[in-house]
């Protein structure tokens, strides 16, 4: 059955949705082999909410974000991000939309270990072809709490620090958007509050619509609403979770 999120009253805001998935399947592989991470998930993320995505490991939660962002086209199904269906676009038109539009941050950073925070930062703007506006990169920066870090490299930093310039490096284009998949999974504590505090502040401050997986309750407690998954499907939707992993005015859908 299909799922229309956005007949409940949106969390936070009732503006349009920033990106939306209709009846979105994904295989992996062909034939015998073939594994369904999706199974036709039709969810909306409205404009300027933060929405947390749990469910157990292989429950197609990456393959969600990916899909969502572009990263990997549905076998079925369609996505659209700030008004654009994905679909119809070509690689190039793709590859651009998501530099300009979406931003990503991955559970184990990815940061090019041979450049500066700085550099990493900038690096988004140079692969586009914009002239980098050095301050709007020391802006970034600052932004995440590394103005003094701007000149060391990924191996100079500590764990947080670098989901840090990570974030900054997602978030200096301006996306719409912000995906990140356990951006949480590698860090301590005091580092993981650091990182909501910055996902939240981009929703909050900024406007921006933050799509987050996460395993942990404490994290996804920061959202505004929480998507779970299992075998591919939507399971269940929370408009949140209290801080002990509670889902609170959780309502069940047969699917
Ligand atoms: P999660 O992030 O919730 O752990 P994933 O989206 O990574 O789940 O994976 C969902 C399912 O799809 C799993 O069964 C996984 O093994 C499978 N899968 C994911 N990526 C691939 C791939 N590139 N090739 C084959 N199977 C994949
Ligand atoms: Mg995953």
């Amino acid at each position: 059955m299909t799922i229309h999120l956005t007949e409940r009253a949106p969390a936070t805001g009732a503006g349009p949705e920033a990106v939306s998935l209709r009846a979105v399947r994904r295989v992996h592989g062909l034939g015998e082999g073939a594994v369904t991470a999706l199974d036709g998930v039709t969810l909306g993320f409205p404009a300027g909410s933060f929405t947390a995505v749990m469910g157990p490991s292989g429950s197609g939660k990456s393959t969600l974000l990916h899909c969502a962002a572009g990263l990997e086209r549905p076998t079925e199904g369609s996505v659209r991000v700030a008004g654009t269906e994905l679909g119809p676009l070509g690689e190039h038109a793709l590859t651009l939309l998501r530099r300009e539009r979406i931003g990503f941050v991955f559970q184990s950073f990815n940061l090019v270990s041979s450049l500066t925070a700085e550099q990493n930062v900038s690096l988004p703007l140079r692969l586009a072809g914009r002239r980098v506006d050095r301050g709007a990169v020391r802006r970034a920066l600052a932004e995440v709490g590394l103005a003094d870090r701007a000149g060391h490299r990924p191996g100079q930093l500590s764990g947080g620090q670098q989901q840090r310039v990570a974030i900054a490096r997602a978030l200096v284009s301006g996306p719409e958007v912000l995906f990140a998949d356990e951006p949480t999974g590698a860090l301590d504590t005091a580092s993981s509050r650091e990182v909501l505090r910055l996902l939240r502040a981009a929703v909050d401050r900024h406007g921006r619509t933050v799509v987050m997986v996460t395993h942990d309750p404490v994290a996804a407690a920061v959202a505004d609403r929480v998507v779970f998954l299992a075998d591919g499907r939507v399971a269940d939707l929370a408009d949140g979770l209290d801080a002990t992993g509670i889902a609170t005015r959780t309502t069940r859908w047969e699917v």
